[in-house]
C-alpha cells in the first residue's frame, strides 16, 4: 500500500468512526461493542504498518526502536480487547483491571521506545544530563498530579483503587512523551524527516484526548468515550503512518547526531522548581505534601545534575582545548599552535639577542604513497615520520604538523651550521626505510629552513622564508634541505611575476613565434620548421618557453597558451602553403598536459577548421613523458592520425621511452636530444646515437637529430642517409620573415 493510500485510508477511518458513533446515538452497550472493535481495527493496521517498519530498518537500533513501538500498539490493542471483553460480557471486574494495566504497559513501552531513539541519538557526555531533566520532569509532573489529579478524583469514580491510580498514570506518563518527544525533535529536526513529525502529531493527539478524557470526566460529561475513541485511534494509526514513513527514510537513518543541546534545555529543571515553589506556597494550607516531597526531590536532583554538568563541562573544554592545539593523527601540535608559538620563540629571542631556526619539512612523493598503498598507510607513514622527526631534535625545539604531509620545527638557539647539521642529521634518518605492515617505505624529506634574525624579524617573513627554501629544495631530487637566501628570494619573486603576467601576455601581443629550419643532414636541404614560442616579457624582456611553459602548466594556463601558438602556426603554415611553399612541414610543440587534455582533440580539430591548413604537413611534438599513461596517449595519438596529423617523440633519450613502447604506439618521428651530440670526441656516445638512429630507422620513424652547432658534431652523422638535423649550424630560431629566404629551395 502507498504512503497516499494509507493517508486516505485513515480519513475515511476516522469519518466512518464518527458518522457511527453519530448514527447509533444513545444506545450505549452498541456503541461501546462499536467503539472497541473500531478502536481493535486501528490498532491492528498501526500494528502491521509497525511491524513492518520494524523489519524494514537495517540497522540493529532502528530495528529495536520499532519492535518497542509494535509492543506498546500490540499492548494497547491487547487492552482494548479486555475492555471490549468486559463491555460484551459486562460482568468481569477483573478484566478491567488487566485493561487497565495493559494500557498504562502500552504507554511505559512507548516511552521507553523514545527514551532508546533520544538516548542513541546524542553524543554519550549529554545523556546523563537528559535523564536528569527527564527525571525532574517527571517527579514534577507526579508531584502536580498526585496533588491535584489523583487525590481530588478519588471520590469521584468508584472503581478500585488500582484502577484510578493507572488511569492517572496516563497524564504523568503523557508528559513525559511529550518531553522526550520534543527533546528528540530537536536534536533531529535538522534532518527534516517526515517520520519523526508524524509519529510527534500522533503523540500529540494521544496527549489531547488523554488531557481531554480527565478534563470532561472532573467536569462530569457523559460519553467521553464515545467523543474521545477516535482520537486515540488516529494516535496509533499516525504512529503506524510514521513507521510507513520511516521505512523508506529510516534505512538511512542517522543515529548520532553532532548536535550540541543548547541552553535551552537548562531551563526546565528551573522552571520546574519555580512553579512547584509557587503552588507550595499558594497551597500550603491544603494538604499539600506531594507538593513538598517533588520540591525537595526536585532540588535535589537539579543540584546532582548541576555537580554532573559542571564536571562534564570541565572534561569537554580540556578536551576542546586539546584539540583546538594538536593534530590527532599524530600527536604533534598543529598549525596554529605553531603561530603563536613562534611568535613567542621570537619575541624571547629579540630580548635574550638569541636566533631561532625554523624548518619546514615537507615528505617527498608522500601523495603517491597515500594514493597507491591506501590512506590507511599514509596515516602509518605519517606517524612513523613525526616519531623519527621527534627522534632528530633536541629537547628544547618544537615541531609540529601543519597540514597533510607538512610539518614544522623550531629549534632556539641555532646558528646557520647548527640548522644544516640536523637538516644533514634528519635526511640521515630517513635515508632508513619505515617499514609499515608488508612495505618497506623509503621516503625522503624535502627541507626548507630560515633564521632569526638573519633572514627574517617577523614570523611571517620567516615562514615565506622557510616555504621558499623547501620549495627549491624539492625542485632538484638529490638536494634535501636549502637555507634561505637572496638569490632564492628573486627566483620565486620572478615565477610569481611570470605566472601572473602570462593570464595577460596574449591579449597584450606579448607573445610570438620563432621558426627554426628542420634539414636533410646529407644535403642541408630545408624540409620543415619547428615553431618555438617567445614571450617578451615587460619586465624581463624575453623569457625562453623552457622558463614559462613549466610555470603555464602548474597554473593551468597552458592550453590556452599552447593553444594560442598551435592556431599562429597553423595560420603561418597555411599561409607559406598558399604562397607557394606546399612542402613546408610545421612542427608544433605540445606540453604533456595539454595532450592529455580532454578538448585536446575537438580544440585541435577546430584550429584545423579555422585556419583551414592541410593536417599532413603537421607535426606534433611531445616529449616522452606521455608514455607513462601509455593507454591515453595511444588513443590520442591514434586521433591524430585519423585526421592525417603526424607525432614526434620530442627529446628522445631523455625520458622514459622504452623501444618496446615505441613500437607499440602510433609514432611517425623521433627527435634526438642535443645531449647525444654535445661531445663529439665521445666514441661511447657517437654508438649510441648511431644505435637509436639504426632502430628509429628500422621501425619506419623519421629521425632528427637536435641541437647540432658545429661541423664536428655532424661529420659523424653524415654517411647516415635520411637523417633530419635542426640547429643554429643550420639556423636559429627566426620570424616568420628572416626564414623566407630558406625555403627558396623548397
Ligand atoms: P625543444 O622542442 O626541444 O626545442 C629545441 C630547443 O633547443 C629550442 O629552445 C631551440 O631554440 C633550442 N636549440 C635549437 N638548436 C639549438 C642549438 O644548436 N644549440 C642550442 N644550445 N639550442 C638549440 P627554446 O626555443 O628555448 O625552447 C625550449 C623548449 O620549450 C622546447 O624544446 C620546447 O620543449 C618548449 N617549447 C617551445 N615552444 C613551445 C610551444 O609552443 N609549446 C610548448 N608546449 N612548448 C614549447
Ligand atoms: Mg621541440
Ligand atoms: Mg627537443
Amino acid at each position: 500500500m502507498k504512503k497516499r493510500h494509507a493517508i486516505i485510508m485513515i480519513v475515511v477511518y476516522v469519518a466512518a468512526f464518527y458518522s457511527w458513533l453519530f448514527l447509533i446515538g444513545n444506545n450505549d452497550s452498541v456503541e461501546a461493542f462499536g467503539t472497541r472493535m473500531f478502536s481493535l481495527a486501528g490498532g491492528l493496521v498501526s500494528f502491521i504498518w509497525i511491524r513492518k517498519a520494524a523489519q524494514g530498518m537495517v540497522d540493529q537500533k532502528g530495528r529495536r526502536f520499532w519492535f518497542l513501538l509494535t509492543l506498546g500498539v500490540l499492548s494497547y490493542s491487547m487492552s482494548h480487547l479486555f475492555l471490549l471483553n468486559y463491555q460484551v460480557l459486562f460482568q468481569v471486574e477483573i478484566n478491567l483491571n488487566i485493561a487497565h494495566i495493559l494500557g498504562v504497559l502500552a504507554y511505559v513501552i512507548f516511552l521507553t521506545a523514545l527514551m532508546y531513539l533520544s538516548y542513541h541519538l546524542q553524543r554519550n557526555k549529554l545523556r546523563s544530563r537528559f535523564y536528569f531533566n527527564v527525571l525532574i520532569f517527571m517527579t514534577f509532573a507526579i508531584s502536580v498530579s498526585a496533588h491535584f489529579l489523583i487525590k481530588p478524583t478519588f471520590d469521584l469514580i468508584h472503581e478500585s483503587f488500582i484502577v484510578i491510580v493507572l488511569s492517572r498514570a496516563y497524564p504523568i506518563i503523557d508528559l513525559a512523551i511529550i518531553f522526550v518527544m520534543l527533546h528528540i525533535y530537536y536534536l533531529y529536526s535538522r534532518l527534516k524527516q517526515k517520520w519523526l513529525l508524524i509519529m510527534m502529531v500522533g503523540f500529540g493527539i494521544q496527549v489531547i484526548g488523554d488531557t481531554s478524557y480527565i478534563y470532561m470526566l472532573s467536569e462530569g460529561i457523559d460519553h467521553i468515550d464515545s467523543l474521545l475513541a477516535p482520537f486515540w485511534s488516529v494516535a496509533l494509526l499516525l504512529i503506524g503512518l510514521a513507521g510507513r514513513y520511516a521505512k523508506e527514510e529510516g534505512s538511512t537513518l542517522q543515529w548520532r547526531i553532532e548536535h550540541f543541546i543548547g541552553e535551552e534545555d537548562s531551563v526546565i529543571p528551573y522552571a520546574a522548581v519555580l512553579v512547584l515553589v509557587v503552588l507550595f506556597v499558594s497551597y500550603s494550607n491544603v494538604s499539600s505534601n506531594p507538593l513538598a516531597i517533588g520540591l525537595g526531590l526536585t532540588l535535589l536532583f537539579i543540584t546532582v545534575r548541576q555537580l554532573v554538568v559542571i564536571r562534564q563541562t570541565n572534561s569537554l573544554m580540556k578536551k576542546y582545548r586539546y584539540l583546538a592545539h594538536h593534530d590527532p593523527l599524530t600527536s604533534l601540535k598543529n598549525r596554529s599552535r605553531l603561530q603563536t608559538d613562534l611568535k613567542e620563540y621570537i619575541q624571547k629571542a629579540r630580548h635574550l639577542n638569541a636566533s631561532v631556526g625554523i624548518f619546514l619539512l615537507d615528505l617527498d612523493g608522500f601523495k603517491q604513497i597515500n594514493d597507491t598503498l591506501g590512506h590507511h598507510v599514509g596515516d602509518l607513514l605519517l606517524n612513523k615520520a613525526a616519531e623519527r622527526l621527534k627522534q632528530s631534535i633536541g629537547p628544547d625545539d618544537r615541531i609540529y604538523r601543519i597540514g597533510g604531509d607538512e610539518f614544522m620545527m623550531i629549534l632556539p638557539n641555532r646558528t646557520e651550521e647548527g640548522c644544516l647539521n640536523i637538516a644533514e642529521h634528519i635526511t640521515e634518518q630517513f635515508s632508513v626505510p619505515l617499514s609499515i605492515e608488508d612495505y618497506d617505505i623509503i621516503i625522503t624529506p624535502s627541507i626548507g629552513m630560515s633564521l632569526f634574525p638573519e633572514h627574517g624579524r617577523t614570523s611571517d617573513v620567516l615562514l615565506k622564508c622557510a616555504d621558499i627554501s623547501m620549495y627549491d629544495a624539492k625542485k632538484s631530487p638529490d638536494k634535501h634541505y636549502q637555507l634561505y637566501n637572496e638569490v632564492l628570494n628573486n627566483m620565486l619573486v620572478r615565477r610569481l611575476k611570470i605566472e601572473s603576467g602570462l593570464r595577460h601576455a596574449i591579449a597584450n601581443d606579448e607573445l610570438s613565434l620563432l621558426y627554426q629550419p628542420k634539414v636533410i643532414l646529407a644535403t642541408r636541404d630545408v624540409v620543415g620548421v619547428e615553431a618555438l614560442l617567445r614571450w617578451e616579457h615587460p619586465e624581463y624582456g624575453v623569457i625562453s618557453p623552457a622558463e614559462f611553459i613549466p610555470a603555464a602548466e602548474e597554473s593551468g594556463q597552458i592550453n590556452m597558451i599552447g593553444g594560442w601558438a598551435l592556431e599562429e602556426a597553423c595560420k603561418q603554415l597555411k599561409i607559406w602553403h598558399d604562397r607557394g611553399f606546399s612542402n613546408v612541414l610545421m612542427s608544433v610543440n605540445v606540453s604533456v598536459k595539454q595532450f592529455q587534455h580532454n578538448r585536446f582533440i575537438p580544440s585541435l580539430k577546430q584550429i584545423l577548421h579555422r585556419t583551414g591548413v592541410n593536417p599532413a604537413y603537421l607535426e606534433l611534438e611531445i616529449t616522452e613523458s606521455i608514455m607513462q599513461n601509455t593507454a591515453q596517449t595511444t588513443r590520442v595519438l591514434k586521433d591524430l592520425h585519423a585526421m592525417g596529423i603526424k607525432a614526434a617523440i620530442d627529446d628522445f633519450g631523455t625520458g622514459y621511452s622504452s623501444l618496446h613502447v615505441l613500437k607499440s604506439l602510433p609514432i611517425d618521428t623521433i627527435k634526438i636530444d642535443k645531449a647525444f651530440i654535445d661531445d663529439p670526441s665521445d666514441v661511447k656516445q657517437q654508438a649510441l646515437v648511431r644505435t637509436i638512429i639504426d632502430i628509429g630507422l628500422n621501425l619506419d620513424l623519421n629521425v632528427v637529430v637536435e641541437g647540432i652547432e658545429a661541423e664536428a658534431q655532424l661529420d659523424p652523422l653524415l654517411n647516415m642517409p635520411s637523417v633530419l638535423g635542426q640547429g643554429y649550424l643550420f639556423g636559429k630560431p627566426m620570424s616568420k620573415e628572416e626564414i623566407i629566404p630558406l625555403f627558396d629551395k623548397l
